[in-house]
């Protein structure tokens, strides 16, 4: 995966750039506390565009922290995107930027934003100055030169075929007890959409692999006991027992977990909640079946949830009914942004320097670590390398995970933590 990252000072049009870029497609926001602005990313095949929240210098709100982001993500960037306000024209923050990326030695795109303005024309002479070679006029509140960056972008990165590898189709397992609304469920998000079904290869003949496109994007459902056919199996099992549940879920990239809110957690619940978890799958929780309960019951339903499933903090729930077709719009919006997580990759360096911070909070008089990588995506994987073989104790991989969940976008997937010894 390249890396492609904008810079610029602030209120040049890095957000609006970035946003025309990726088009009317869903970002990855990274929620940092104590940070002035997110860092946002969003990936493309074989490449990641990010923005980078601006440089800045020596104003006082700009944290420590963001400007060290900035310039990983420069360290990290295989092709930098520097934008330059066509209205204001080069300032002396632009050329400590420049003086910046010509030291890291970076191949630089300099794009000219806000061309429409009248002033700038007058500027276009003093960019020539800074000493780019590349340089695009563009306005992205005027869609203006917005493609042939795009296109110049992807011609420079030199994207390998194994880099696009086909854009693997995400593959949504709806599990839950029985009853708890699973086949009117997937009736909801389906719709009255025709769908292609296939059987999947190698399991039950049950099973079927059903199709569907949402906004243009493929997604398979995998349909787990005939809940898509108009008589159901009668006497369904339990979960567990059933392996055409088991098969799902192996299979699954996000499970959506169902729940009746209208009635207590049981047992049932908990095995497939644990099934989940042991499996490192990104979900979501659905507590169904709204309309038959009130506000008050709906807090008290989501309070004994969590108690249940503690070691699920991270994952966010939704209240809808599958029946009245309620909220079957967010369920989609958390699809979308669950598989954008899923496949989030962290830049190395980024991902150093942020941990050598984690562990400052937390140090370990017992090993010494020397780096981290994250070698795999979906689920998100690490592997802490130290001097040791035993794993450290549990209480500081859930602080580091709670940490990692509070920079990095990790909403409903879970994070897989290895160790190696060096
Ligand atoms: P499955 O066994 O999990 O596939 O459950 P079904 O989809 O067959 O639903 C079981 C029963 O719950 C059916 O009678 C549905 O009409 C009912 N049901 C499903 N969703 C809702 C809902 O949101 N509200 C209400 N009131 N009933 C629902």
């Amino acid at each position: 995966m390249k890396n492609v990252v904008i810079v610029g000072r602030p209120n040049v049009g890095k957000s609006s750039l970035f946003n025309k870029l990726i088009g009317k497609r869903k970002a990855i926001i990274h929620p940092s506390p104590g940070m002035t602005r997110d860092l946002i990313s969003f990936q493309f095949k074989g490449w990641q565009l990010i923005d980078s929240g601006g440089i800045d210098f020596g104003t006082e709100e700009f944290s420590e922290l963001i400007r060290n982001q900035v310039f990983y993500a420069i360290e990290e960037a295989d092709l930098v995107i520097f934008i330059i306000d066509g209205k204001e024209g080069v300032t002396p923050i632009d050329k400590e930027i420049s003086k910046i990326l010509r030291k890291k030695n970076k191949k630089v795109f300099l794009v000219f934003n806000k061309i429409d303005a009248k002033s700038a024309q007058d500027f276009y002479y003093e960019i020539f100055s800074l000493g780019f070679k590349d340089i695009f006029k563009v306005s992205s509140e005027h869609n203006l030169g917005i493609e042939e960056l795009k296109s110049s972008i992807e011609k420079e990165l030199k994207i390998s075929p194994e880099e696009i590898q086909e854009e693997k189709i995400l593959r949504i397992a709806i599990l839950g007890k029985p009853n708890v609304g699973k086949s009117s469920l997937l009736n909801s998000l389906i719709g009255k959409q025709k769908v292609l079904t296939s059987p999947i290869p190698g399991t039950t003949r049950d099973s079927i692999d059903m199709e569907v496109k949402y906004y243009g994007k493929k997604f398979i459902f995998i349909d787990t006991a005939g809940q898509r056919r108009e008589t159901k199996i009668k006497d369904q099992q339990e979960f567990l027992s059933v392996s055409r549940g088991r098969e799902a879920l192996l299979s699954a990239d996000i499970v959506l977990f169902l729940l009746d809110a209208s009635t207590p957690i049981t047992n049932q619940d908990r095995e497939i909640g644990f099934e989940i978890e042991k499996n490192y799958k990104g979900f979501v929780f659905l507590a169904n079946k709204v309309d038959l309960i009130n506000l008050e019951k709906r807090e008290e339903f989501k309070k004994k949830l969590y108690e249940a499933f503690p070691y699920f903090d991270y994952v966010p729930i939704i209240f809808i009914s599958a029946l009245k077709k309620y909220n079957i719009p967010k369920i989609w919006k958390y699809i979308i942004e669950i598989q954008n997580s899923l496949n989030y990759r962290i830049p190395t360096g980024l991902l150093n320097r942020t941990f050598r911070e984690f562990i400052l909070k937390y140090p370990l008089k017992d090993r010494k670590f020397y780096y981290i990588t994250q070698p795999e995506t979906n689920p998100p994987t690490f592997v802490l390398v130290s001097n040791k073989t035993e794993k450290p104790k549990q209480s500081f991989i859930k602080f580091l995970k709670s940490e990692m969940r509070k920079i990095y976008p990790f909403k409903g997937v879970p994070i897989k933590i290895l160790l190696k010894k060096r």
